[in-house]
């Protein structure tokens, strides 16, 4: 660390809290970057946990955005990443799928990218959908609910990229993907296998993507974040640099193994 507390590129402390680990995970909104704002030190702290020789991998339950836009976005942000840095819940929905499946889709391009990409087929008639896979839409329209729920009535599989309730707004908080699968799952009487955190789908293909080991998750929000990586037996750092306060750790449940002002502290010295 220099004396402005931010870490300085090749600047290897001993005994570093990341250390010991060989997967880091990096959840993205809230942790390296707000909105489109960088996080100080960001970039640095990812490029030495590199140099450690530690696998990084981005995770995000952003469907809308396809690989390469969120690693132009990070680039932006000043952290260096590739697509291949990056997994989306989207991708992983798609993998959930096998090739030629026949999908009803409400979601953006991110999500339409990843299942045509996985050799999925995108189809509009009810009658025709293997499966329906929602992922967050701001163009959603009443139609597209009545289509999916004669989908869903007619057997077609039910997949949600993440259920995340609320999607965070410059105006606040507006309805988030869970909203819509909720709606979904009330008009349909079923329940979706979801992709994304806290759900496993795609914190295990992150993983995967580190070749394993030991991983630790870095996150903002403790019902998506920390409570999938728990689920996993995996540690967790805590971030204060997104959605959650200091005021509401106490009452967490399960507690982080760590909690961090913000990814800086990652190469802060291993409490003993
Ligand atoms: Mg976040």
């Amino acid at each position: 660390m220099n004396s402005s507390g931010t870490p300085g590129r090749g600047a290897v402390s001993v005994g570093a809290l990341v250390d010991g680990y060989d997967c880091v995970l990096f959840d993205i909104d809230g942790v390296v970057r707000v909105g489109s704002q960088p996080i100080a030190g960001a970039g640095e702290t990812v490029a030495a946990v590199r140099d450690r020789g530690i696998a990084t991998a981005f995770v995000t339950n952003n469907a809308s955005s396809t690989p390469a836009e969120m690693a132009g976005k990070l680039e932006a942000v000043g952290v260096a990443a590739t697509p291949s840095d990056i997994v989306t819940s989207a991708l992983v929905a798609a993998e959930m799928l096998d090739p030629g499946v026949r999908c009803l889709v409400i979601g953006m391009t991110g999500i339409h990218e990843a299942l045509t990409q996985r050799g999925c087929a995108v189809v509009t008639d009810p009658q025709d959908a293997d499966a329906v896979v929602v992922a967050f839409d701001r163009g959603l329209v009443w139609d597209d609910l009545r289509r999916a729920t004669l989908a869903l009535h007619n057997g077609a599989r039910f997949l949600a990229t993440n259920d995340d309730a609320t999607f965070p707004s410059p105006e606040g908080l507006w309805p988030g993907n869970g909203s819509v699968v909720a709606a979904l799952e009330r008009s349909s009487g079923r329940t979706a296998e979801v992709a994304g955190k806290p759900h496993a789908p795609l914190l295990l293909a992150a993983a995967q993507r580190c070749n394993g080991g030991r991983v630790l998750f870095v996150g903002d929000r403790h019902e998506t974040d920390i409570v999938g990586a728990a689920a996993l037996g995996w540690d967790s750092a805590l971030v204060l640099s997104g959605v959650t306060r200091p005021v509401d750790i106490p009452s967490l449940d399960p507690q982080p193994t760590f909690v961090l002002d913000s990814v800086v502290g990652l190469l802060r010295p291993s409490p003993a």
